[in-house]
């Protein structure tokens, strides 16, 4: 009998401990754009808070190359454990499906974690350009089709798609530079190496408030309360130019569900934290409405950008590097 009860004893203590042990070690985030970049920004400022609340650090490996599509492909290989999980966003996860012959599936090989905080994007140009409104940086673009150089994170990256974007509303012509992230396109933007980036807001922010670049429109309805000066595509003379870059986080399939449920709740706990929502909102990201923070939202929410971006992708013809 006493041996019944120890056993009994030991085995509740085994599967307590068992739920409790995770996270029991450092989580790694695939980040797949360069270092010191939007997304790779806005994985650290997440990690940084669910560290807090899971009691384990939170490690950003930056796979960069075919516009986030290898760093996409590692996280799906990686061990369905909880501990590797997969930064991404409208690009990464969505229109690199419509582009490159991906060896995943960006549906049935992942698991949804957490929809996480959007930007617009925000045309801004090298200094040394002469025009100072949209209308005047499209007529010099226009002039000078054959050498205006636009920055991009890749094929089918943010500042890729939005390019495109732009073309095709305005009929213009750009030649694309591919970056592994649009952190070393800015360095170069401001280094007047190239004349143009359509880039996340965030990651524009900085260098149009110390002056290093020139913003002319962002591609929202409203403007960005961080930066109330940049007109937007509307009031810039461009209207129907929207665009939100929205961001995610995935898990390999096969992890388990307590792990994505603890995940999960720390990102939402992230997101709430009014200090969390100032560095974001002071960077023009925007966090999702609360019932978008669950794991199924993200699931409905990725499946219905698929539909949507794919067919358009492929009619843009978006070639892959
Ligand atoms: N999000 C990318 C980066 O972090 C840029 C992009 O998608 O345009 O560099």
């Amino acid at each position: 009998m006493r041996l019944l009860f120890a056993l009994i004893a030991s085995l509740a203590a085994a599967t307590g401990a068992a739920a409790q042990t995770y996270p029991n070690k450092s989580i790694t985030i695939i980040v797949p754009f360069a270092a010191g970049g939007p997304s790779d920004a806005l994985a650290r400022i997440m990690g940084e808070h669910m560290k807090g609340t899971l009691g384990q650090s939170f490690v950003v490996e930056n796979v960069t190359g075919a516009a986030g599509s290898i760093a996409v492909g590692r996280a799906v290989r990686s061990a369905p454990d909880g501990y590797t999980i997969s930064f991404g966003h409208l690009g990464t996860h969505v229109a690199n499906g419509a582009i490159y012959t991906l060896p995943y599936d960006l549906l049935a090989d992942l698991e949804p974690v957490v929809l996480l905080p959007s930007n617009p994007m925000v045309v801004v140009s090298k200094n040394a350009l002469p025009a100072k409104t949209l209308k005047e940086l499209l007529a010099w673009l226009k002039a000078n089709q054959d050498k205006a150089t636009a920055g991009t994170a890749g094929a089918g990256s943010g500042s890729h798609l939005a390019g495109v974007y732009l073309q095709s509303l305005t009929g213009l012509k750009l030649q694309y530079v591919p970056y592994r992230g649009t952190a070393p396109a800015l360095t170069d933007l401001v280094g007047g190496q190239i004349d143009i980036i359509v880039d996340q807001a965030s990651n524009s922010m900085q260098q149009i408030r110390s002056g290093g670049i020139r913003a002319y429109a962002i591609t929202d309805t409203k403007r960005l309360k961080a930066a109330p000066e940049i007109p937007t595509a509307e009031e810039a003379g461009l209207p129907g130019f929207h665009m939100t870059l929205w961001n995610g986080l995935w898990a390999p399939k096969g992890t388990p569900k307590d792990a994505i449920a603890r995940l999960n709740t720390a990102a939402v706990a992230a997101m709430a934290d009014p200090a969390v929502q100032k560095r974001l909102n002071d960077l023009g990201l925007e966090v999702p409405a609360r019932e978008q923070q669950t794991p199924q939202a993200l699931g409905v929410w990725h499946k219905a950008e698929i539909d949507k971006w794919w067919p358009i992708v492929k009619k843009a013809g978006i070639k892959p590097e």
